[in-house]
């Protein structure tokens, strides 16, 4: 029987009622209290890393989910990460890049209502997470409502449903049907994972409305190494009186910072060539746009990038490198 070992964050699956709204207080051990059943799928130990509402999760605790599961990798042979679902997809992406090639499943899951509510997809979606961490599905993934999504796939699609995430640009890895976990693709690993425990956390996102004051380009910018700007349709910048969005963008790049053109729209990615208002920029060094990546995982994987490199070529390089099939290859489209 595999050994697999429960990292406990926090997230409703571990909430209660308190007097000021719902609060993380189950530990890992009590949550397993709750799933007894589990016994029949897997060997289980667990450690209480933190406990948290994951809108309070910032990059140093993902880096501290990294250190835990390098700790304990020789041990066990899955992880399951019990995670709040707001930022759970921020996490899944950050954990794709801080650990790379891993032979083993690290799984995170979470729900949308506690475990302890009479109705609660928490033990399901526990169970779940289990089946996939003791099978031979390698990798970082998030298993919710019997769906495997890829780490650097992942997006919260619903906040109160049951079917909280979807699969964005890449189809799910496997489903999970009656406690039987069906795969359909298997991610590639190496022999042993490949950890990092350096992130540059001056990531900023800039989402444009209408008439976005581009004051706003300038002051993002001047706090950041790398600003992610979600643009609308395919990718673009306005370009009207008063508004040198893309010179902004230039002269900031010319003094090393990375910007990257994404769209707002969850599918089907940018492609900035289409139109005038993003052609324009695809010349410009410095520039780099996200195509079918997520904004999650474009920002967890600028922080990867930046905590490795302040060289603007390899930064770009590694950018538009494929991790855990988080960016199709040129090739491919
Ligand atoms: N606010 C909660 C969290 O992200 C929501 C959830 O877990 O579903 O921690």
């Amino acid at each position: 029987m595999k050994k697999i070992l429960l990292i406990g964050t926090g997230g409703t699956i571990a909430s209660q009622l308190t007097a000021d709204g719902l609060a993380p207080e189950l530990t890992s051990e009590q949550l397993l209290a709750q799933i007894p059943s589990i016994s029949e799928i897997c060997r289980v130990e667990s450690v209480q890393l933190l406990n948290l509402d994951s809108t309070n999760i910032a990059p140093e605790h993902w880096l501290r989910m990294v250190r835990c599961i390098r700790k304990h990798y020789k041990d066990y042979d899955g992880f399951v990460l019990t995670h709040g679902t707001d930022t759970m997809a921020y996490t899944a992406a950050a954990l794709s890049y801080l650990i790379q090639q891993s032979p083993k499943p690290i799984v995170l899951t979470g729900a949308q209502k506690p475990i302890g509510f009479d109705v609660t997809d928490s033990k399901a979606n526990l169970k779940d997470a289990f089946r996939v961490a003791s099978s031979d599905m390698p990798g970082v993934s998030l298993v919710f409502n019997g769906k495997v999504i890829l780490g650097t796939r992942a997006q919260k699609i619903r906040s109160k449903s049951f079917e909280a995430f979807s699969s964005i640009n890449y189809p799910a890895l496997g489903v999970l049907r009656d406690g039987v976990l069906l795969p359909y693709i298997r991610q590639e690993c190496g022999p042993e994972p490949v950890f990092y425990e350096a992130l540059d956390t001056r990531v900023s996102l800039l989402k444009l409305i209408p008439g976005t004051d581009p004051a706003l380009l300038d002051f993002l910018l001047e706090r950041s190494d790398a600003l992610v700007i979600e643009s609308f349709g395919v990718g673009g910048l306005p370009e009207y009186e008063g508004a040198d969005f893309c010179g902004s963008v230039c002269r900031w790049t010319e003094r090393g910072r990375l910007v990257v053109l994404t769209t707002q729209v969850q599918n089907e990615g940018s492609d900035l060539g289409v139109y005038h208002v993003g052609h324009r920029l695809k010349a410009v060094p410095g520039v780099l746009e996200a195509f079918d990546m997520t904004t999650e995982a474009v920002t967890a994987k600028l922080m990867w990038i930046l905590g490795q490199t302040r060289d603007a070529q390899q930064a770009q390089r590694l950018f538009y490198a494929p991790v855990a099939h988080d960016i199709l290859w040129p090739a491919e489209r």
